[in-house]
C-alpha cells in the first residue's frame, strides 16, 4: 500500500498519543473528536479538523477510531449519516493503488459489534478489523503497544507499516471479533493482578512495612507484572489521575462476564472485581484511573 492517508476518531489520553505518534512519523492525518479541543495538540502538530467522522473519512485509506464505549464505537462507524461507513460505498471502496479502504476499531468495545461493522464493511466493499491495544498510556506514548487483531488478513498485513509505529507486539488473532475476545482475556488478567496490587499494598502498609522498599522486592519476582511496575508507584505517589478510567474498567469487565455467561462459563474472581470497581464508581471515582481501587472501601 502506498503511504496511506489517515483519519483519526477519538483524541483522549490513548488516541491522542497514538495518532501524535503516525504523525511524527510523518503520516498526513485529518483527526475527528466529540470534544475538539482535546485534539488542539494533534492539530498544533499538523493534523486537519473535520466536523464529523463521515468527513474525516472522506478522503482517508484508513480510519483509526479509539473512543471509549461500544455505543460510541457504533455512532461513529455506524450512523448512517456521520459514520465513518456513511463516507464509502462500492465505487469509492479502493484508496487508489487497487488496495481496499480500512477501518481500524481500537477501542475496547464488544466482539458482536466487531462482527456487525465488519458485515456492515463487507456491504461496501471495503475492509475492517478490530484491534484493541494494551500497554496503558505509557505504551501508547512510547509505542510499545501489545496490539491484538481479529477481521480481515489482508488489511492486518497491508497496515504493518503502521502497526509498527504504534506497538512492539501485534499479533493477528483470527476473524473478526477475535481482537476483542483476546482483549477479554487481557482484562479478565488485569482483574485479577490489580486485586493483588492494591490488597497487597494496603497489607504492607498496615503491618508497618515500607512500601517502596517492599515494591523493590516483589516487582522482579516471580510476583511481578505491567500493573505492579507501573500502577503501584502511583500509588505511592498518591498519583490517581487515568491512566486507564475505572468506568472503562467496569464497561470491559461486564463485557467479560456477558461473553462468559454466554459460553456457559462462570468467572468469580472477574466478578467480584466488577463489583468493587463499580463501588467506586458509585463513590464517584468513575474518572480516576484503575489503581484507586486501593480506595477500597472508600467510606473506610
Ligand atoms: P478517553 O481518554 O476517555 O478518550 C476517549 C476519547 O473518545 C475522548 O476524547 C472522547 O471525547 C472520544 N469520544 C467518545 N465518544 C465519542 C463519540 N461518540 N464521538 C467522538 N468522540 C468520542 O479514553 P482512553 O483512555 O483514551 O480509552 C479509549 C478506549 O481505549 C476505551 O475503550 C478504553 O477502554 C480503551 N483502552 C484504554 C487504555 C488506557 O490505558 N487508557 C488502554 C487500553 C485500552 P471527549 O473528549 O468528548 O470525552
Amino acid at each position: 500500500m502506498k503511504r496511506p492517508e489517515i483519519a483519526w476518531i477519538g483524541t483522549g489520553i490513548m488516541g491522542r498519543a497514538m495518532c501524535g505518534r503516525l504523525i511524527e512519523a510523518g503520516y498526513s492525518c485529518t483527526v475527528y473528536n466529540r470534544t475538539r479541543e482535546k485534539a488542539l495538540p494533534l492539530l498544533d502538530a499538523g493534523a486537519r479538523w473535520a466536523e464529523t467522522p463521515a468527513e474525516a473519512a472522506e478522503n482517508a485509506d484508513a480510519v483509526f477510531t479509539i473512543v471509549g464505549f461500544p455505543a460510541d464505537v457504533e455512532a461513529v462507524i455506524l450512523d448512517p449519516e456521520t459514520g465513518v461507513l456513511a463516507a464509502w460505498d462500492p465505487e469509492r471502496a479502493e484508496n487508489g493503488d487497487g488496495k481496499k479502504k480500512i477501518v481500524v476499531d481500537m477501542t475496547t468495545s464488544r466482539p458482536s459489534l466487531a462482527v456487525r461493522i465488519a458485515q456492515e464493511a463487507e456491504k461496501r466493499g471495503v475492509w475492517a478489523l478490530d484491534a484493541p491495544v494494551s500497554g496503558g498510556d505509557v505504551g501508547a506514548k512510547n509505542g510499545t503497544l501489545s496490539i491484538m487483531a481479529g477481521g480481515c488478513r489482508e488489511a492486518f498485513d497491508a497496515l504493518e507499516p503502521i502497526w509498527k509505529v504504534l506497538g512492539t507486539n501485534v499479533r493477528f488473532q483470527g476473524p473478526a471479533g477475535m481482537g476483542q475476545h483476546t482483549k477479554m482475556v487481557n482484562q479478565i488478567l488485569i482483574a485479577g493482578n490489580m486485586l493483588g496490587v492494591c490488597e497487597a499494598l494496603r497489607y504492607a502498609k498496615s503491618v508497618g512495612l515500607d512500601p517502596a522498599e517492599v515494591l523493590g522486592s516483589v516487582s522482579t519476582g516471580a510476583a511481578g507484572s505491567w500493573s505492579l511496575s507501573n500502577l503501584a508507584p502511583r500509588i505511592l505517589r498518591d498519583d490517581f489521575a487515568p491512566g486507564f478510567k475505572i468506568t472503562h474498567f467496569v464497561k470491559d469487565l461486564r463485557i467479560a462476564l456477558d461473553e462468559a455467561h454466554s459460553a456457559g462459563l462462570e468467572l468469580p474472581g472477574v466478578e467480584l472485581a466488577e463489583r468493587l470497581y463499580a463501588e467506586l464508581m458509585d463513590a464517584g471515582l468513575a474518572d480516576s484511573g484503575t489503581q484507586a481501587l486501593v480506595k477500597w472501601p472508600v467510606c473506610e
